[in-house]
């Protein structure tokens, strides 16, 4: 065993949490280490959100050269060259590796590749090497689940892993779990050109989200010709000839190209050591407080890790506050509510703070308005559909949720969590002028009718 000691902060995966952490600390003057057994970047930059989202906007590009002859371009669709659109996405997440790898470098974080195991509450095991720190951050993220019954084999039954690295387009997919990567792998194999089934156990597709907002994007995907069965789950997967055949609890029989099992991620924490060091833990959660600290006194973890929502920008911010924390900075917990979710298929869905069902839930009266984008300008001449609604506290209190659905609108959601996070009550966003034609007046139309001088609104 070597060992080495002397570092601040001992992080055990270089993710988004586990990053974002390390290069706070530095930023700090704080001496780290970040332990990583594959990628910095982790699944965010090379199987999540960054690959996703450049196979998406491939997915755009070709709905609008088939699309372009409606806005009197004339133009001619060949179809998808899979290398090639793989060969841009994997450019793109290059060289946003690189430019991380080199931040985390010119920060001088020290960066150990290899499999980590929590070794004491001050430790990190890598092979026979041992690092030694004031304290410790767990970071060690998730993996794709899968249900009983179901084996992932990688080429007709699949996760979100594989069909990032698919080298064709399926001709038929069926994809288990409406939740946002179900929805956007959906979308873009849509685009793509394939036919595609959702099966979802819950009510709706998205279910986290404003019943309304799921409602619109269930009838945009019906247009679109995405098929999808709402509560109702698998029974069974055979492999037949040239797929895979699902029978559903209903008895129906779907049959395509591949499954992809998209029914949620759960914690990396097996094996680790975390446990034998005396971290509290739930079915593999780490368990946290609201700053981030375990049940050990020098160990804190963020990101997929721990329970609650499982994004990027989640991890980024626990990770900053863990930083910071430990640099004996003035640390605010984060108001979970108030992080902006997107998801990014086609009509896009966004949204921050509360829905109407979870206001109805914790007792608060409401008011809400619902904008259709069919009177923003802007969104009819991208020929999208689709609506912006916000929940404020009853009798001229603050906003307290914005849901949105169009093309683009995850960019809007950005100007919504402003107005959530700082508490503004709808008068004072009527107040403020949005530029004209952009989509983001549907936001400002909303307010205006809120604080009850509608202006381009039927009532
Ligand atoms: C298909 C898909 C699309 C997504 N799209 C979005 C999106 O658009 N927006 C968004 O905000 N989020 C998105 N996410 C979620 C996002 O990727 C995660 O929330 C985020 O990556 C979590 O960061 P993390 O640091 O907690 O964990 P991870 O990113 O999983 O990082 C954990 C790291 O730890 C390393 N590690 C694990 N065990 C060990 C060990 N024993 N030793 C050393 N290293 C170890 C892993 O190799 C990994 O690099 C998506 C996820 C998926 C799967």
């Amino acid at each position: 065993m070597t060992e080495t000691s002397g570092y601040d902060l001992v992080i055990l995966g270089g993710g988004s949490g586990g990053y974002a952490c390390a290069l706070r600390a530095a930023e700090l003057g704080k001496r780290v280490v970040l332990i990583e057994q594959e990628k910095v970047g982790g699944t965010c930059l090379h199987k999540g959100c960054i690959p996703t989202k450049a196979l998406l906007h491939a997915a755009e590009v070709a709905d609008h050269a088939r699309n372009a002859a409606s806005v009197g371009v004339m133009t001619s669709y060949e179809g998808i060259h899979m290398p090639a659109v793989n060969a841009y996405k994997d450019k793109v997440v290059d060289r946003l590796w690189k430019g991380l790898q080199s931040t985390l470098a010119s920060r001088h974080v020290e960066i150990v590749y290899g499999q980590g195991r929590l070794a004491s509450p001050t430790a990190v095991a890598v092979g026979d090497a041992v690092y030694q720190g004031e304290h410790v951050v767990l970071a060690t993220g998730s993996e794709p689940r899968t249900l009983p019954g179901l084996r992932i084999d990688g080429d007709r039954v699949i996760t979100s892993d594989h069909a990032l690295r698919l080298e064709r387009v399926p001709s038929s997919a069926i994809v288990l779990g409406g939740g946002v990567i179900g929805v956007e792998f959906a979308s873009l194999w849509r685009s793509f050109g394939a036919e595609v089934t959702i099966v979802e156990m819950l009510p709706h597709l998205l279910p986290s989200e404003d019943e309304s907002s799921s409602k619109l994007l269930e009838r945009a995907f019906r247009r679109r010709g995405i098929g999808y069965h709402l509560g109702n789950g698998f029974s069974e997967v055979k492999e037949t000839v040239t797929g895979v055949s699902v029978t559903l609890t209903d008895g129906t029989v779907l049959e395509a190209d591949l499954l992809l099992v998209a029914v949620g991620r759960g914690p990396v924490s097996a094996g680790l050591g975390y446990e034998e060091a005396g971290v509290a833990m739930d079915r593999g959660f780490v368990l946290v407080d609201e700053y981030w600290r375990t049940s050990v006194p020098t160990i804190s973890a963020v990101g997929d890790l721990t329970p609650g929502l499982q994004l990027a920008h989640v991890g980024f911010g626990e990770g900053i506050g863990v930083a910071e924390r430990l640099a004996g900075l003035p640390v605010t917990p984060i108001d979970y509510d108030g992080v902006p979710r997107v998801t990014y298929s086609d009509p896009e869905v966004a949204s921050v703070g509360i829905t109407s069902a979870i206001a109805a839930e914790r007792g608060i009266e409401v008011t809400e308005v619902t904008y259709p984008l069919g009177g923003n300008g802007k969104s009819v001449i991208l020929q999208t559909q689709g609506a912006a609604k916000v929940i404020a506290t009853a009798g001229g209190g603050s906003v307290l949720g914005v849901h949105l659905v169009g093309a683009r609108v995850g960019e809007l959601i950005a100007e919504a969590q402003l107005i959530y996070n700082w508490e503004a009550i709808p008068a004072e966003v009527a107040q403020l002028i949005h530029p004209h034609p952009t989509q983001s007046e549907a936001i400002g139309e909303a307010h205006l009718a809120l604080a009850g001088k509608p202006l381009h609104f039927h009532a």
